[in-house]
């Protein structure tokens, strides 16, 4: 995983999802059990209960921070023409605007259903870019160390496992990158 280049506008909304690298949880089991309930419905490869399962989801964690509900759209694969640019969010993303949500459950290449790890820490990135305008205020959502770490704060949330934290390599351009082996020795 990679950061976003600092833009030139913004910069004040920029630092602050840069500076913020926790996230505030319910303290309920909610999502987790939600989540249980996906894993089941993508093992089994039915989309309709994804799709509720990705509703509930949702709808949940919106009402735990008290902002709109997004949208969400759950494919059966990849579309064509994806509004993020990076390479590495192959499995879904976030039209601000409609403020809808799109993940897809088969990977573009060998058209295998996604693993319910990558699946689940995609609808939790694409959420974190609708925290980001609905509920911090950032007037856009850039990949961040901030913002990457709070999406892992989610993701680990509901799955019920153990919050490490993450370790970056600075890259040209203001850039920063996961160093996965020097992460995975953290313990939490
Ligand atoms: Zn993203």
């Amino acid at each position: 995983m990679l950061t976003d280049s600092p833009p030139r506008k913004n910069r004040a909304g920029f630092l602050e999802s840069e500076r913020i690298k926790t996230l505030e949880l319910p303290q309920t089991d909610e999502l987790l059990e939600t989540a249980k309930r996906l894993e089941s419905a993508l093992r089994a490869d039915k989309i309709r209960d994804v799709r509720s399962a990705c509703t509930e989801f949702l709808t949940a964690a919106s009402g735990f921070y008290k902002i709109r509900n997004s949208g969400v759209r759950v494919l059966a694969a990849r579309p064509l023409r994806t509004r993020e640019q990076a390479t590495f969010e192959l499995f879904g993303d976030y039209a601000p605007d409609s403020m809808v949500i799109r993940v897809w459950m088969r990977t573009a290449v060998r058209k295998e259903v996604t693993s319910v790890g990558t699946f689940l820490s995609t609808l939790c990135h694409e959420f974190c870019h609708h925290l980001d305008f609905t509920h911090f205020g950032f007037g856009d959502s850039w990949h961040t160390c901030g913002f990457y770490q709070r999406a892992a704060a989610l993701y680990h949330h509901a799955r019920g496992t153990p919050l490490k934290r993450l370790v970056w390599v600075p890259m040209s351009n203001g850039r920063w990158r996961i160093d996965w082996v020097r992460t995975n020795r953290n313990t939490p």
